[in-house]
Formats: structure tokens, C-alpha cells, sequence
């Protein structure tokens, strides 16, 4: 299905989606509001999944705090299935109840589907230097008024081995698109993190021809973040000069069929994005049947295009975590730092919210500031091992626990419909 997106033009995509949207709501019960009040009353407990889909009806009246639960608890075959106009009402949940209870909805779907631990991932931002021009990205080739750094192989490798000295079961490689690293390099590197000890690798270094992710992949890296940034096609082309989206996404494709796990995500509170723009987002998400995703607000500049733009909304950057973790129930959702650096408890609500993953910053300090993407990033406050002992406090202080695994994606052969015991234990059936 998403191999249609591939030969198409860009504008297709558009098209493409609306015929999946038809495709997803065939069937499906057009319901009102009353009819879904009473459907909701028949589930057995608060948290049960009940085996009917139904869609709202756009003439019905406007969703309350009550009917946003009854529509998130509902889904077809056990699994959630939100098209793009669900996706689209819950992002309007007003302020009030209606918010509340998306919230508190994601937060029972996260506790059911992934649990209560949360995965932590050293980030080690080795290049600041970037061929791309981005208009919203501190790292925008044209920025010259930052200071470029790369690290040397040997540095990549001596933070990452004191990452897992640190406790890390992930170490995660961020960069600005630098084609200065061969994949061949990219590949050293991943087998020397590999040889320290049994950790995944994440690489998050933009674009890059199908054979190249190969070699990066066969040299073991397991995951790969590439966001797709916005979901509106000409909105993209607007913000990243000489780029389509319709590349980023057969970049996601090709990522997935080598066999990584594949992190997309988009950004919230573009100059030029609305609502529905959002929904797009998420449901690309689905579509692309994403591992992972990250959902951060917009911060402007200085020295960018976007300098005189506001910064994305926390409230609606919550909102749209918290539907895309109903719309992907198994996916891991990280806390962005954009979030974080916008609110000092941007962790905090985040894990509350959908979240399942903290990302500290494990770049060596002397670099850490020069990765400017946007100014006075919360990473920078984060202690040299990324501060691992501290963030196991704050998730005992707030009923969740550190991940002793490498946090890997469930693969779709092994999910099954969990469900909930009488001591609201979670189990797999
Ligand atoms: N260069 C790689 C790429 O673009 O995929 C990885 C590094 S890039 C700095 C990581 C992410 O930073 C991007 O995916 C983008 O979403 C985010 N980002 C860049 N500028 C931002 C800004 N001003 N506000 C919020 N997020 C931003
Ligand atoms: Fe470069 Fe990534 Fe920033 Fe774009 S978002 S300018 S590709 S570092």
C-alpha cells in the first residue's frame, strides 16, 4: 500500500491518501454521538477495547470530555483505527475535559501496549556540519555565523563507550547531513560501538542512497530516525529548498525494507501549518507503519528565515503525541527536547501523554553548544553522562521505571491484543 506513494509525484501523495482514508472507512459504522455513548457503555470495563469501528459522522454535534474516550477506546479487531478526520477532531479536543481525557486516554494505551518502562538513549551529536538548507534549522548550510565541528572517529567511539560505561543500552548518532562520513566510515563506526558490548545503534544522519543505508545496515546499526518533517508536500518544498518530500519518503521505504527500524516524526507550529496538516502527519505515520516517531514544537532561529515566527504550541504538540500514540499504540514515542527546552517539565508531561523514551545528550561538552539547531537547547543542561541516575528518580517519582532492555519495537508477527486482568495488570493474550 504505501508502495503507491513511491512512483507517484509529489502531488499524489495528497490523492493517495484520501483514497486510503475511503479505504479505511469502508465498513465502518457511521455513527452520531448518542449512538456512541451507548456503544460505550456496553465495553466491559473503562479500558476495553470493544470489537466494532466506528467513525464520526461530520454532521454530529461537537465531541465532549465523555465521547473523546468513547471514540479512543474503540477500534476494529482489537486495534486502534483512526482515520485522518478521527485524527483531525481529537487534535480540537478543547481545553478542559475534552484535553484531559485524550490525555489520560493515550496515557491507559501506552500503559497497555509498551508498559510502564521507559527506554533511554544516549544521543552523541558528532557533525554539526549540514550540505542542507532547512529554513527553520540552526545547522542551515547558509548559517555562517556558527562555529563548524566534526568529531573524529575515535572521539565518536570513546563517548559512546563511556555512554554504556554510563548504563546505555542505545546509543543513538545525530548529525547534520554530512557527506564528509563515507558510509563506509558511518559503518567502522557502528562495528566498533558493537564490539564495546551488546547495544543497539540508532543513526539519525538525513538522506542517503539506498546502498549506503545497506552498508551502514549490514554493519549492524538497527534503527534509523529521519523525520518526515511535514506531510504537506508543498509546504515541504517551501521549507527544505531543492528537497521533496516524496524523497524523504522513499528514503523511510528504504530504510524500512533493509530491515531497520524506522523513526519518522514531524515537526509542530511550521509557519504555514494547520490542523489538518497535523492529521496528515500522523496518519503518514501510520501509513509508513512507523517504529518510532518524534513530535517536538517549533523553535525559531536567530539566524534563520524563521527567526521572526512563533514557536510551535506545547498543548498542541502534547495533543498530537497523544493521538499518534493511539493511532500507533506499539511505536516508541521519545520526549523531544524541543518539547523540553520549551518546558522545564516537557519530560514529565510528555511520559504522560504517550511517551515511552527520555534521549539525554551524551556529547562531549566541549561540542554540545556549537549543535545549534535552536537556542538555549534543554540538552545543554544535561550532565556530561547524560544524567541517567537522575531520570531513574524522576520516573520512581512518578510510578514508571528504567528499561533494562534495548527497547526494540515489538515486530508485527509477535503483537497481540493485550489485554487488561481484574487488578488492571496488563497481559498478553
Ligand atoms: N540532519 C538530520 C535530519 O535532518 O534528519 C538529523 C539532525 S536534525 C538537526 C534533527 C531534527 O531537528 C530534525 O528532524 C528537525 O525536526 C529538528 N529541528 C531542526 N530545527 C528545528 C527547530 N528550529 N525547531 C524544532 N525542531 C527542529
Ligand atoms: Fe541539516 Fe537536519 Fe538541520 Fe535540515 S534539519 S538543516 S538536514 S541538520
Amino acid at each position: 500500500m504505501v508502495s503507491n506513494i513511491r512512483g507517484g509525484e509529489t502531488g499524489n501523495i495528497q490523492a493517495f491518501k484520501q483514497t486510503e482514508v475511503s479505504r479505511v472507512c469502508q465498513g465502518r459504522v457511521h455513527a452520531t454521538i448518542a449512538d456512541r455513548r451507548e456503544l460505550a457503555k456496553t465495553a466491559l470495563t473503562p479500558g476495553e477495547l470493544i470489537d466494532t469501528s466506528i467513525h464520526l459522522d461530520e454532521s454530529t454535534e461537537p465531541v465532549t470530555g465523555q465521547d473523546m474516550f468513547a471514540l479512543t477506546e474503540i477500534c476494529h479487531d482489537g486495534f486502534i483505527e483512526l482515520d485522518v478526520r478521527d485524527i483531525a477532531r481529537m487534535l480540537q479536543a478543547r481545553p478542559g475535559d475534552e484535553t484531559e481525557s485524550l490525555f489520560a486516554c493515550a496515557d491507559r494505551i501506552r500503559k497497555r501496549f509498551v508498559g510502564d518502562s521507559v527506554h533511554i538513549r544516549g544521543i552523541i551529536e558528532f557533525s554539526n556540519y549540514c550540505v542542507r538548507n532547512c529554513l527553520y534549522c540552526g545547522l542551515r548550510r547558509d548559517n555562517h555565523k556558527l562555529s563548524r565541528y566534526r568529531m573524529t572517529p575515535d572521539e565518536i567511539l570513546t563517548a559512546s563507550q563511556n555512554g554504556i560505561q554510563s548504563g546505555y543500552r542505545t546509543i543513538v548518532l545525530q548529525s547534520g547531513e554530512d557527506p564528509y562520513y563515507s558510509a563506509q566510515d558511518i559503518a567502522l563506526i557502528v562495528e566498533g560501538i558493537k564490539s564495546f558490548r551488546d547495544v543497539a545503534v540508532t543513526l539519525s544522519i538525513g538522506e542517503r542512497a539506498r546502498s549506503e543505508y545497506a552498508a551502514m545496515r549490514s554493519a549492524g546499526a538497527d534503527r534509523f530516525l529521519l523525520k518526515h518533517e511535514t506531510a504537506d508536500a508543498k509546504l515541504y518544498q517551501q521549507l527544505h529548498p531543492g528537497a521533496s518530500l516524496k524523497t524523504r519518503v522513499e528514503c523511510l521505504q528504504n530504510l524500512k525494507s533493509l530491515g531497520f527500524q524506522v523513526g519518522s516524526g514531524f515537526i509542530v507550529g511550521l509557519p504555514g501549518q494547520d490542523i489538518s496538516t497535523i492529521a496528515e502527519d500522523i496518519a503518514l505515520l501510520k501509513l509508513l507503519d512507523c517504529d518510532m516517531a518524534g513530535i517536538g514544537p517549533f523553535i525559531p532561529h536567530p539566524d534563520t528565515p524563521l527567526a521572526s515566527y512563533p514557536a510551535g504550541d506545547v498543548t498542541m504538540t502534547l495533543k498530537a503525541l497523544a493521538v499518534a500514540r493511539q493511532a500507533l499504540p506499539y511505536a516508541n514515542f521519545p520526549v523531544t527536547t524541543a518539547l523540553s527546552t520549551l518546558r522545564q517539565d516537557g519530560r514529565q508531561l510528555a511520559l504522560s501523554c504517550g511517551g515511552n523514551v527520555i534521549m539525554p545528550n551524551i556529547t562531549p561538552a566541549k561540542y554540545r553548544a556549537l549543535y545549534e539547531i535552536y537556542p538555549d537547547s534543554a540538552s545543554l543542561k544535561d550532565p556530561e553522562d547524560g544524567g541517567i541516575r537522575e531520570i531513574a528518580g524522576m520516573l520512581k517519582a512518578i510510578g514508571r521505571e528504567v528499561s533494562t532492555t534495548k527497547g526494540d519495537t515489538l515486530p508485527k508477527e509477535r503483537r497481540s491484543i493485550p489485554t487488561v486482568d481484574s487488578n488492571n495488570h496488563e497481559r498478553m493474550r
